[in-house]
């Protein structure tokens, strides 16, 4: 995404739902928050006014609650257990199909035309998620063409944090919480007794475009200030914290330390961590038949590293218990991974803690295992 230095501006709230309706005049199926069987998740919005507004999040390992705020603010919680994965890597694609006419066989590739998807309310540490996914789906010689068209047909609203979840640590791994590139706007939600407004930072072509026609005015040093100031709360405020220092290093030399077998004891290999981890990529394929036979089709599918099949290897699974697949998920994570891509796979957004049935804690997990205090290895 190009960079166009452009000074920021200052919208009202209702600008806010002028600009969603250029968005889709535009063409663009706007995906934004919205509250959802008592989750804030993401969805088709028509308008602002099915942004969660007045509503926060309360999370803590193994906890995920929406409850009212005092205030009105449109963007007042934080990530829920939806990332923009879903849309842009779908949990379930059709490959290709094939259809038999006689003795002929002919196969088609999915022709689903392409949707231009705008994202409103993409955190810092969303955009890293998704550039750690550009660089697993676009890599030169191996490129999903049709994540490639997702990618390109995207416009991206981000949203600087203005507070921190209880289970966010994006600080640490330096993935937020302010949006610093890859966007084509940048929203802060400027909130107070007396105003209810958003700076605007533009990020691309597209997005001074589309500012155009959005009726603002130029930001004073007062308005950056308190956006700064937002920030710098929310980065006091992060409700975990994970010392990254050494911790690839740490993590390789203990494939034996006894707190995997102790992790293991709590661990449902439910899978829920790698679900809804807004970097986890991995798929299956499916073949299925028509009872004619005369039509077939190739599906691929989110997998998940905890399911025992994932390692199947013609006759047994390589990772045949809980406590080697969670080795291998959490050492991917925030080891191998940097190795294989050369950034860590975490980008600290909390949800695999909130959204583990056993409330189990990356952080913890790491800091227990890989942290320079860790304990020694269980000779026994
Ligand atoms: S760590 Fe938690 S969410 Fe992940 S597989 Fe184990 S029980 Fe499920
Ligand atoms: S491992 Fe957990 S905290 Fe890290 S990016 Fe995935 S879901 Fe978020």
């Amino acid at each position: 995404m190009e960079t166009v230095p452009k000074a920021p501006v200052v919208i009202a709230e209702k600008a806010l739902h002028t600009l969603v309706c250029e968005l889709q005049s535009a063409g663009y199926r706007v995906i934004g928050p919205t509250l959802r069987d008592q989750a804030i998740i993401y969805d088709e919005i028509d308008s602002v006014a099915d942004l969660p507004q007045g509503w926060t999040d309360e999370q803590q390992p193994g906890s995920y609650r929406v409850a009212k705020r005092p205030d009105m603010a449109l963007f007042g919680y934080t990530v829920g257990p939806h990332s923009w994965k879903k849309f842009l890597h779908p949990p379930r694609l059709r490959l290709w199909q094939a259809s038999r006419t006689g003795n002929e066989v002919s196969f088609s590739h999915d022709e689903t035309p392409s949707q231009k998807y705008a994202f409103l309310g993409v955190r810092s540490c969303e955009l890293h998620a998704i550039a750690i996914q550009d660089q697993v789906f676009l890599q030169a010689g191996h490129e999903d063409v049709g994540y490639r068209q997702r990618r390109d047909d995207s416009f991206i609203i981000a949203l600087n944090c203005s507070e921190a979840g209880g289970t966010c640590f994006c600080a640490s791994m330096k993935t937020g919480p302010q949006a610093t590139n890859s966007f084509d706007l940048a929203l802060t939600e400027l909130l107070s007794e007396d105003r209810h407004e958003f700076l605007v930072e533009i990020g691309s072509q597209a997005g001074a475009d589309l500012m155009h026609g959005i009726a603002s005015r130029e930001a004073s040093a007062g308005d950056l200030e308190t956006a700064e100031k937002l920030l710098a709360q929310t980065a006091a405020n992060m409700g975990r914290h994970l010392d990254t220092q050494g911790l690839k290093e740490r993590l390789q030399e203990n494939p034996e330390h006894r707190r995997w077998d102790e992790v293991a004891a709590r661990c449902l290999s439910c899978s829920n961590c790698t679900l809804v981890c807004p970097t986890c990529f991995c798929t299956s394929v499916e073949d299925t038949a028509d009872l004619a036979g005369d039509t077939a089709e190739r599906w691929r599918r989110w997998d998940s590293c905890f399911n025992g099949e994932f390692s199947y290897i013609h006759g047994g699974s390589v990772r045949s218990s809980t406590k080697s697949r969670y080795r291998q998920w959490l050492t991917h994570k925030l080891a191998h991974w940097v190795d294989q891509f050369g950034s860590s796979g975490c980008v600290g957004c909390g949800r695999c803690i909130s959204w583990c049935p056993t409330g189990i804690d990356i952080t913890e997990e790491a800091a227990a295992i890989g942290s320079a205090a860790s304990p020694p290895e269980d000779a026994s």
